[in-house]
């Protein structure tokens, strides 16, 4: 389905925003991006990464959207605890979780970003993060534009 992405992003920071009482800011180019993809999908995504930075942090977030020749790519940025460096390898394995006693408080299964990878797959596209720890995480999707 071709579909507005611009539009996707501008409703699901507002549903956040209001649902989470969160400061959470939209930087895109003036020009809407359009794109072919599994919307649901893309959204899930979403979810799961403006979840996780809910959870995990106390900060504002950002999130931010490209288009370049080929590909479209989302960042979702927050500050705060951050993801320890060697545990950045396996956050998108089945069931993991960075820290068992601050993640029970969180609750949780650790299966979120798995899902997340395993539907950027496939779709062509990936996710990867960046993370500085006791600063910030930022998590990046990109899709091919078909
Ligand atoms: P759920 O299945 O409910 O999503 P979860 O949040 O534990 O549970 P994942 O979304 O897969 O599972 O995240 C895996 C782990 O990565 C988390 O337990 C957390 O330790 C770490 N993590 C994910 N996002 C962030 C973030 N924005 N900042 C800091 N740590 C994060």
């Amino acid at each position: 389905k071709f579909f507005s992405l611009t539009k996707m992003c501008e409703q699901i920071v507002h549903s956040f925003s209001l649902s989470f009482e969160r400061e959470i800011t939209l930087h895109s180019a003036d020009k809407e991006i359009w794109i072919n993809a599994d919307e649901d999908q893309l959204k899930q995504v979403l979810y799961i990464l403006l979840d996780n930075a809910v959870k995990y942090s106390e900060k504002e977030i950002h999130i931010s959207l490209e288009e370049t020749d080929d590909h479209v790519q989302i960042t979702v940025r927050n500050d705060g605890e951050g993801i320890p460096y060697e545990d950045q390898a396996h956050i998108f394995d089945r069931f993991y979780r960075v820290d068992k006693a601050r993640s029970r408080r969180t609750g949780g299964t650790g299966l979120g970003l798995s899902i997340a990878s395993q539907i950027m797959k496939q779709h062509g596209g990936n996710i990867t993060v960046e993370s500085k720890p006791k600063e910030e995480t930022v998590f990046t999707i990109q899709l091919p534009k078909k």
